[in-house]
């Protein structure tokens, strides 16, 4: 059988259930297309082919035992920020360059549990801070549509590995869009469940209060089989809710006919490019031919904080974060210093590139004495505000709908000299992570042969009614079945 590695999730799994394929074909098939064309894409920081051929027999294995499930013996690729035991996490810094996890992070550990396969792990920008992926430490990932720019960020390495089919799916962290700006970047369905929906246990940590692992797939009906398995309360994530996890498969099917959407003008900002405003506009359209009911006319008075807000909560506590990173207990360790201190200094100065460490001393200076109440106390109070500011609106409304991104990817290199322009490439995606709410990306458009985002967002755990908007609208649009040339 040809082109296995172009397979979604559900449908391997089929051909697997009825025992057309095996994992071992699908997962060599899949490394061998992931070798031919990550010269030119680098998606991949490590490839662990064999360590992926070892899972695959024992993913077939139990398949031979009647022991499959919708994941088994499917091929994935991991964000370089989630660690599986023995596989080197760098987090695509040169300050974890040489480190080995003892341990699975939750995540893993359920993936492994119904035998899911990991082909090695995604490149992405250094501790998960940027939008571009052009932060690694190592090099930079491409974006499959066209190889002259950005796959966004951060999770990059992620989404282009799934548009150009280098695995069936893969796992990203968003703690401001780095899930959804890189799959609206790269044509693929990207989901950042509520904040605290999916364990952090065994992710690095950025910004803890806002970071939150999801799936990057194919289509919707992977993102909800993928959701099905990641979900759920884990003792060891304190911030992780003990409530029931739905089948999320079962949200695809309903009718959206009397939904409520509204879409909040604030998203569609300033210098928001014309042909993805368009593009939107069509798509909501869509929705509203679908049955939906629309309210064009939505305020969120508060959202032109959010980019400020973010950019004062997340360094700091990234800065209380990455502390831990001092030479002594991981990595990247300077060895030729006369003290302790001098040590502590170096490791980080060579260990960190610069935009962690602009993000370390925005986040100290936010939480020094004398300014903490005037910066990290008041985005803290703006914080709520812009939570209860969602809430007001879900009221209302079964869910918002706007542009993932106010523009499609952009050149390599056009804005790593201005950390502004880069930052305002998620000024659509960062403050559903301050409010905690759930948002879905997916495929909705195509400008200049690059693929345009909608985002969804919903109520806190209200993942099922974005996964039923995002089918009904997917079945209903080509935008999913195109796909970038090899
Ligand atoms: N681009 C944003 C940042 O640089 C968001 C990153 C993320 O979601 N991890 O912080």
């Amino acid at each position: 059988m040809q082109d296995l590695h172009r397979l979604t999730i559900h449908e391997s799994h089929k051909l697997l259930k009825d025992k057309k394929i095996s994992s071992v074909e699908l997962t060599e098939a899949t490394l061998k297309h992931l070798n031919e064309v990550d010269g030119k894409i680098r998606a991949c920081m490590t490839v662990a082919g064999e360590y992926a051929m070892q899972a695959a027999k024992a993913a077939d294995k139990a398949i031979g035992a009647g022991k499959i499930e919708p994941l088994t013996g499917v091929p994935a690729l991991i964000k370089d920020n989630m660690c599986i035991r023995g596989m080197r996490t760098t987090c695509s810094s040169k300050i974890l360059e040489n480190f080995i996890p003892p341990y699975d992070a939750n995540v893993i550990e359920k993936l492994k549990a119904c035998n899911s396969v990991f082909l090695g792990k995604a490149n992405m920008d250094e501790f998960a801070m940027g939008s571009s992926t052009e932060n690694s430490a190592y090099f930079a990932t491409h974006n499959p549509w066209n190889l002259d720019c950005v796959p966004g960020g951060s999770s990059g390495g992620s989404a282009a590995a799934v548009a150009i089919d280098e695995a069936i799916y893969a796992l990203g962290s968003d703690t401001g869009g780095s899930i959804r700006q890189p799959a609206g970047f790269c044509g693929v369905v990207g989901m950042k469940p509520t904040y605290g929906r999916v364990s952090r246990y065994g992710l690095v940590a950025f910004a803890s209060s806002l970071d939150q692992i999801g799936p990057l797939t194919k289509d919707v009906t992977d993102c909800a089989l993928v959701m099905n398995v990641i979900s759920g309360h884990d003792k060891r994530d304190s911030t992780t809710a003990n409530l029931p996890v739905p089948d999320y498969t079962r949200a695809l099917k309903k009718d959206i006919k009397g939904l409520k959407l509204g879409v909040p003008k604030e998203y569609f900002v300033e210098g928001m490019q014309p042909e993805v405003r368009l593009a939107l506009e069509t798509a909501i359209k869509k929705l509203e031919e679908l049955g939906a009911v629309i309210d064009w006319d939505v305020s969120l008075p508060h959202t032109k904080y959010a980019l400020a807000i973010y950019y004062i909560l997340a360094p700091s506590e990234a800065s209380a974060n990455l502390a831990r990173y001092d030479g002594v207990k991981y990595g990247y360790s300077y060895r030729d210093a006369d003290t302790m201190w001098e040590a502590m200094e170096k490791t980080k100065q060579f260990g960190f590139g610069a935009e962690v460490k602009r993000r370390i001393m925005l986040g100290t200076y936010a939480l020094s004495a004398g300014y903490y109440d005037a910066y990290y106390l008041k985005a803290q109070k703006v914080r709520t505000l812009i939570k209860q500011e969602f809430e007001e609106a879900f009221k209302k409304y079964d869910a918002l709908v706007t542009p993932t991104s106010p523009t499609v990817s952009f050149k390599i290199g056009e804005k790593t000299d201005d950390p502004m322009q880069m930052y305002l490439s998620d000024v659509c995606t960062l403050p559903i992570n301050i409010a905690g709410v759930p948002a879905v990306s997916i495929p909705a458009g195509m400008v200049n042969g690059l693929p345009v985002g909608m985002q969804i967002i919903g109520r806190h755990f209200a993942e099922e009614t974005l996964l039923q908007l995002a089918y009904a609208y997917e079945q209903a649009t080509p935008w999913h079945t195109k796909k970038p040339a090899v």
